[in-house]
């Protein structure tokens, strides 16, 4: 008697637990949204907005509206030194960023002079992009880093003139009602595949941004560092697209 009691015992529990497994397990929330991968690594994933495709910069401009003239060669765009950033017309907040990108050869320059460029998020965060093939600068300013602020965790560039890929995850600042900063923004990179920011927080706008609102949408923008010494960077860039986050 004692016996069947336990076994009746134990089925009720079972019984319990089955229930509760499937009560985790039903949900009733949507199914995700699909989406078409890619059927190459880095190409855009079917919801992706294409910002560059090799055939025209219709979606950018320089900061005063004027249209982008920096040089598309085979599909290639190529920043056209000195005559300033280019930013997209559209704007975001939060977003999966993917940008591809080739460093000029500059044996003869040095430290930041040396292919300096940059992916800019919300127009106010800067991801350096420079040559830190065997070209030592401060840690928070070379490839990889947030500017000025976190140096990437480990140095995986690639020879210059060599394809080198960001991978990004951008959340962006939150306001409160009363427009003052709620909850600061935060950054993940992939470079070329590795991870080299983790999560990390952004303390404020980078140097060398535009001193735009944190609790507004801002463009994406690819630097023209533009040095009077090193007056033709050749900074090359191609397949960029962003998935915004909202
Ligand atoms: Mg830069």
């Amino acid at each position: 008697m004692v016996g069947a009691m336990k076994s009746l015992e134990r089925l009720a529990g079972a019984a319990l637990l089955c229930a509760a497994l499937l009560a985790q397990h039903a949900g009733d929330g949507p199914q995700p949204t699909p989406v078409v991968p890619a059927t190459f690594p880095g190409q855009p994933p079917s919801d992706a907005i294409v910002l560059f495709d090799g055939k025209d910069i219709s979606q950018w401009q320089y900061k005063d509206g004027r249209a982008g003239a920096w040089p598309i060669v085979d599909g290639i765009l190529t920043c056209k030194s000195g005559t300033g950033n280019l930013y997209t017309k559209r704007r975001f907040g939060s977003a999966q960023i993917h940008v591809e990108f080739a460093v000029p050869y500059m044996p003869d320059a040095h430290g930041q002079a040396r292919a300096n460029s940059g992916v800019y998020l919300q127009g106010r965060y800067e991801i350096q992009i420079l040559d830190s093939f065997n070209n030592p600068t401060y840690s928070n300013g070379s490839a990889g880093s947030l500017y000025g602020q976190y140096a990437p965790l480990v140095n995986v560039s690639r020879p210059p003139k060599e394809w080198q890929t960001y991978d990004i995850v951008f959340h962006a600042p939150k306001c409160g009602a009363d427009r003052k900063l709620a909850t600061p923004g935060t950054v993940t990179v992939l470079y070329n595949g590795v991870l080299v920011q983790d999560n990390v927080t952004v303390k404020g706008r980078t140097t060398s941004s535009d001193d735009t609102d944190p609790c507004e949408d801002g463009p994406l923008m690819l630097q023209d560092h533009y040095h009077p010494d090193v007056k033709e960077t050749f900074m090359q860039f191609r397949n960029i697209w962003i998935r915004p986050l909202s």
